[in-house]
C-alpha cells in the first residue's frame, strides 16, 4: 500500500495548493464595505406588522441586548452613518434568509427616508446570484445618515448578513458572484451528467450515487445562489431557503451512500458501514423538520444536525481509511476527494467567511468543494475504469491466444481436428452454393507404429514433424491442411476434381515418400496411404470424411503407399455410383 500512498499524497498536496490559492486569490470584503453585526453595529425595535413604514420616526431603538420576540411581528434593525457622501452612490447587500417581508429605508440628511421592498415570492429587480438582495440608495443631493432594515416574519436574526457599501463595487461583486457560481453549477452539471452515463455504461451503484450527488448539490447551489429567479420569481425567499435546507442535508446523505457503496462488500468494516448508513439517513431525514419549520427558533436544531453531519463525516471517512487499507482502490479515490469538503467544514467551522467571497461565504465555499469533489470523483472513476478495460483486454488476449492454441497441434504447429473442421465448414458451405466439387484427402503414415517400435517414440514424433513440414506446403487459398490425429493428416480442396485431384492426390503421396529422414531412421522407407473422397455437389465434413475413409482403408488393404479416390457425382455421398481410381 505504501507504494501508492506518495502518488496520492502529492495529489493532495497540489489540492490544497490549489485550495490556498483560491481562498487566497478571493477578494474579502473591501475596506470601504461594512458588514452589519446584529447585535454589535444594528440597533433594533419590534412592533406589530400592521404598523406603516412611515412609523420610523416615532419607534425607540435599543442599541444593546438581543432582539428577541420578533419571529410573528416586524423586527426593526437600523445603523447610523457618518454624513459623507459616497462617491457613486451607497448600497446594501443582504444575504437571503427566512422571512416574509422586507423593507429597506434610506434615510438622508435633509430628514426624508426613501423605502424600498421586497417579499418572500418577490424580490423584484433585487435578487442577485450568490443569494443576495441589493439594496441601492437613490441617488440624491444630500448623504444618507441612516440604514434602516424591517424584517416581518423573520425566522432568526443571527441568520441576517448584511453589508453595506459603494454602489459600483455591490455591481462589481454581484457580477463576479454570478459567473463563480454560473462556472461551479456547470461543472456540477457536466460531472453529474458523466457519472450518470459512466453508472449506464458500467451499471455500478457508486457512481449512480455520485450522481445523484451532483444533482442534489446542483439543484441546491441553483436555488441558494439564487439562480432560479431568472426563470421562477415568485420562488424568492422562504420557501427557496426551505428547500435549500432539505436539500443540503440530502446532500449528505446521498454522499455518504455513495462512499458507502463504492467500497466492495469484502474490504469495508461491515458495523462501520451500517453506521455510516444510518448517520446519513438520520441527516436526511432531519431536513425534513428543519425545511418545514418557517419561523421559530432554529438555533438548536441546526446545532444537533452539526453534530450529526460531523460525525457522519468521521465515520466516512474511518470507514474508507479502514477500507483502503484493506487493498481498495475505490476507498483510496473516495477518501481523497472527501478530504476537501471536509477540511473547507472545519474551515468554515472555525473561520467566519460569511461577509467574505463577494458576500457569497461560508455556501460559496461549499459549493467550490462540493463542484471540485464531484469533479474528482468523476475523474478518479474514469482513471479506474480505464485500468478495468486494460485489464479486460488483456484477458481477452489471453483468451484469443488459448482459443488458438486449442485449434493447433503442438508437434506439427498444423491446425488439429477442431481447427481443421471450424475452417473447412464455410469452405464446405461456399462450395455447395456455388456448386464447386470438394474433395477431402486422408493421408495416413504406413506400418508408423513399427518406427516408434524400432526407433523410439521421439524418433516418431520426428517423422512426423518432418512429414507435417511438407504437408504445410500444399497450404494454399484452395487446400487447407491439418493433422487430424495420431499419424494421420487430412487436406481439403475446393474446386479440383477428376483427373487433376487424382494428379495432385498423386504428387502429394510421391511428395511424401521423397521426404528424407535418413537421420531418424536411416533406410527404412516412410511411405502414407491416401483415401480421397470427391465430391460434388459438397456435403458436410462429416459424410465427407467416412467417405474418405473408406477410400484409405481400400488403399491400406490394397498394399499402402496408393491413393484411392471415392468420387460421387450428381447426389449425396450414399449414392450408388461409387468409382474406384486406383493410381498405383
Ligand atoms: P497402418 O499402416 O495400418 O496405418 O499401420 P500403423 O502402424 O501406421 O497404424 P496403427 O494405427 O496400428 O498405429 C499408429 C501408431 O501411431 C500407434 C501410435 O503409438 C502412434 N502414434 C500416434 N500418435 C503418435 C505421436 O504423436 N507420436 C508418436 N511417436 N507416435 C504416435
Ligand atoms: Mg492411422
Ligand atoms: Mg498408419
Amino acid at each position: 500500500m505504501t507504494g501508492g500512498c506518495s502518488p496520492l499524497a502529492t495529489r493532495c498536496g497540489r489540492l490544497w495548493g490549489l485550495l490556498g490559492l483560491m481562498l487566497l486569490t478571493m477578494p474579502a470584503t473591501p475596506a470601504q464595505a461594512r458588514a452589519l453585526d446584529v447585535e454589535r453595529d444594528l440597533c433594533h425595535a419590534v412592533s406589530g406588522t400592521a404598523l406603516g413604514d412611515d412609523a420610523l420616526p416615532r419607534l425607540r431603538f435599543a442599541c444593546r441586548g438581543t432582539p428577541d420576540d420578533y419571529q410573528k411581528q416586524s423586527l426593526w434593525l437600523r445603523t447610523t452613518l457618518d454624513e459623507r457622501p459616497v462617491q457613486g452612490g451607497l448600497a446594501l447587500m443582504l444575504h437571503n434568509s427566512r422571512f416574509d417581508r422586507l423593507a429597506v429605508g434610506f434615510s438622508y440628511a435633509d430628514g426624508t427616508t426613501r423605502w424600498q421592498r421586497v417579499r418572500s415570492g418577490d424580490f423584484g429587480s433585487h435578487w442577485r446570484a450568490g443569494g443576495q438582495i441589493l439594496f441601492d440608495a437613490p441617488p440624491r443631493a444630500v448623504p444618507v445618515t441612516a440604514v434602516t432594515m424591517r424584517f416581518d416574519g423573520l425566522a432568526a436574526h443571527q441568520l441576517v448578513r448584511a453589508r453595506i457599501l459603494p454602489a459600483d463595487e455591490a455591481g462589481v461583486q454581484a457580477s463576479g458572484m454570478a459567473a463563480a457560481i454560473g462556472a461551479a453549477l456547470t461543472l456540477l452539471l457536466v460531472s453529474g451528467i458523466y457519472s450518470l452515463s459512466l453508472a449506464v455504461a458500467v451499471r455500478r451503484q457508486y457512481l449512480a450515487w455520485q450522481a445523484g450527488w451532483s444533482a442534489t448539490m446542483l439543484l441546491w447551489g441553483t436555488l441558494w445562489s439564487q439562480a432560479h429567479l431568472a426563470l421562477l420569481p415568485t420562488m424568492a425567499g422562504t420557501a427557496t431557503a426551505q428547500i435549500c435546507t432539505f436539500l443540503a442535508c440530502l446532500a449528505i446523505a446521498v454522499a455518504t451512500a455513495s462512499a458507502v457503496t463504492a467500497v466492495e462488500r469484502g474490504r469495508g468494516v461491515r458495523g462501520l458501514r451500517i453506521v455510516a448508513l444510518l448517520l446519513g439517513v438520520g441527516v436526511g431525514l432531519a431536513g425534513i423538520p428543519l425545511a418545514l419549520i418557517r419561523r421559530g427558533d432554529l438555533s438548536l436544531l441546526a446545532d444537533l444536525l452539526g453534530f450529526a453531519i460531523l460525525a457522519d463525516l468521521i465515520v466516512v471517512a474511518i470507514y474508507l481509511a479502514l477500507a483502503w487499507r484493506r487493498g481498495s482502490v475505490e476507498a483510496r479515490d473516495f477518501l481523497a476527494a472527501w478530504g476537501l469538503p471536509m477540511a473547507v467544514l472545519a474551515f468554515i467551522h472555525i473561520v467566519d467567511v460569511n461577509k467574505d467571497f463577494w458576500g457569497g461565504g461560508s455556501q460559496f465555499v461549499m459549493l467550490v468543494a462540493a463542484t471540485w469533489q464531484a469533479l474528482w470523483l468523476a475523474a478518479a472513476a474514469t482513471r479506474r475504469l480505464a485500468q478495468l478495460r486494460i485489464e479486460r483486454d488483456h484477458a481477452r488476449d489471453a483468451e484469443a491466444r488459448a482459443q488458438t492454441l486449442a485449434r493447433r497441434d503442438p508437434l506439427t504447429g498444423l491446425a488439429n481436428r477442431r481447427g481443421f473442421i471450424d475452417s473447412v465448414t464455410p469452405l464446405l458451405d461456399r462450395a455447395r452454393v456455388g456448386n464447386l466439387p470438394a474433395a477431402l484427402l486422408l493421408v495416413d503414415i504406413d506400418r508408423f507404429k513399427s518406427i516408434n517400435d524400432i526407433h523410439g517414440h521421439e524418433a516418431g514424433d520426428a517423422v512426423l514433424c518432418t512429414i507435417g513440414q511438407r504437408i504445410e506446403r500444399w497450404e494454399g487459398p484452395m487446400c487447407t491442411v491439418a493433422r487430424l490425429g495420431g499419424e494421420e493428416f487430412g487436406l481439403l480442396t475446393i474446386g479440383m476434381e477428376g483427373i487433376v485431384l487424382s494428379r495432385f492426390a498423386e504428387s502429394i503421396r510421391r511428395g511424401l515418400a521423397d521426404c528424407d529422414h535418413s537421420v531418424i531412421v536411416g533406410d527404412r522407407p516412410v511411405t502414407a496411404s491416401i483415401g480421397v473422397a470427391e465430391v460434388r455437389p459438397a456435403c458436410d465434413f462429416k459424410q465427407l470424411y467416412r467417405v474418405a475413409d473408406e477410400a484409405l482403408y481400400d488403399a491400406k488393404r490394397g498394399g499402402r503407399n496408393r491413393v484411392i479416390v471415392q468420387r460421387y457425382r450428381d447426389g449425396p455421398p450414399r449414392a450408388p455410383s461409387r468409382e474406384i481410381v486406383l493410381l498405383k
